[in-house]
């Protein structure tokens, strides 16, 4: 039989949905917190720990969401789903935060059509000289902000019923400043209650070491943060906050980058740390507004098309470079599952 290379990346991803069927693992306790509602972390398959579906970078202070509507917006998104579910991909995990064009009736919409497993998420973001935070960030106590995003995991967010399913924050680069130790604390102490992961938009490696450093102060266990962006940061500190157990997310897998992909997965193979690594392409659309004429704008992030690169080069690259299915299947179903499972419990 001759098998049709273009197919092998497909060959491969079915490989490991067939994994992810048939547990060898052990069975997570918890749930994951979607747009639709509780899922148990065994429903999730293969999963993007780190995507966007719109997003508004017009600034805190201006933002009057949705800027388009919604039904012109799910047309042009819903094919991208579509897609993404040919792919083999079961769940999406939607990093856009309050103030930069969250919408989660939009989310919660295409989740139904699609059948794809959503998550969105609270929290503010002060990374990008703070354009995105509102004003009260930096007048209320951390107790105070804490309370904003515990009535969104309580109640829905802004009388929807939609509850986050994580905590989304984002910080520059260097040593934390005193308003991002203040919202990081205030993420904490709401973490702490929820059982909620912390995702950190992080600038470099310094700051996520002064991060898993007051997760460690505030005595929250580090496999509770996920360092976003790591790829920002050094082999060897990746090595070092993975091994005290934060989620290390390579999220910026791109077709121009591949190779630096490969080799910062590899590394973190060498180093026997692959249990705590997430890959995603941190793709996404901006809001465009025209005069009038309302489009979406793929990220420029070096991929031509949304949420695809992985399953079409990554994965063959990786099986090429000898990674195993069990090894890919750890990193792309088992790890999201442990880095963003909700349980209270063991908090
Ligand atoms: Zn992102």
């Amino acid at each position: 039989m001759k098998i049709n290379i273009n197919l092998l990346p497909k060959i491969i991803i079915l490989f490991i949905c067939f994994s992810a069927c048939n547990q060898n693992y052990e069975e997570s306790t918890g749930y994951i917190m979607t747009v639709n509602g509780k899922i148990s972390p065994e429903q999730m398959g293969i999963s993007l720990p780190h995507e966007h579906i719109t997003t508004d970078f017009i600034g805190a202070e201006k933002v009057k969401q949705p800027q388009y509507q919604q039904d012109s917006a799910v047309e042009i998104i819903l094919p991208h789903l579509n897609k993404l579910l040919e792919n083999g991909v079961n769940t999406l995990f939607e990093c856009t935060p309050n103030y930069i064009g969250r919408d989660v009736k939009l989310l919660q919409r295409l989740s139904e059509l699609s059948q794809i497993n959503i998550i969105t998420n609270t929290g503010y973001y002060s990374a990008v000289d703070k354009k995105f935070l509102p004003a009260h960030a930096y007048t209320e106590t951390k107790e105070e902000i804490s309370a904003h995003w515990e009535k969104e995991w309580m109640e829905g967010i802004n009388g929807t019923g939609i509850k986050p399913g994580f905590i989304k924050l984002g910080v520059g680069k260097g040593k934390l400043d005193s308003i991002e130790v203040k919202l990081l604390e205030a993420a904490i102490l709401l973490s702490k209650k929820s059982g909620l992961t912390i995702a950190m938009h992080t600038g470099d490696g310094e700051a996520a070491k002064d991060e898993q450093r007051i997760l460690e102060a505030n005595g929250l266990e580090s496999g509770q943060m996920i360092w976003v962006h790591a790829q920002n940061g050094t082999d060897e500190e990746r090595e070092l906050l993975a091994k005290k157990g934060v989620w290390v997310s390579l999220d910026g897998i791109s077709e121009k980058r591949i190779e630096e992909y490969l080799q910062m997965v590899s590394y973190l193979k060498e180093k026997n740390l692959l249990h705590q690594l997430l890959i995603s392409h941190d793709d996404g659309w901006s809001v465009e507004n025209n005069d009038g004429e309302i489009s979406l704008k793929l990220f420029g992030n070096g991929n031509s098309k949304p949420y695809s690169t992985i399953f079409e080069i990554f994965v063959e690259r990786l099986t090429f470079a000898g990674f195993t299915r069990d090894e890919i299947t750890q990193i792309m179903v088992e790890n999201p599952k442990k880095a963003y499972v909700i349980d209270p419990i063991g908090n």
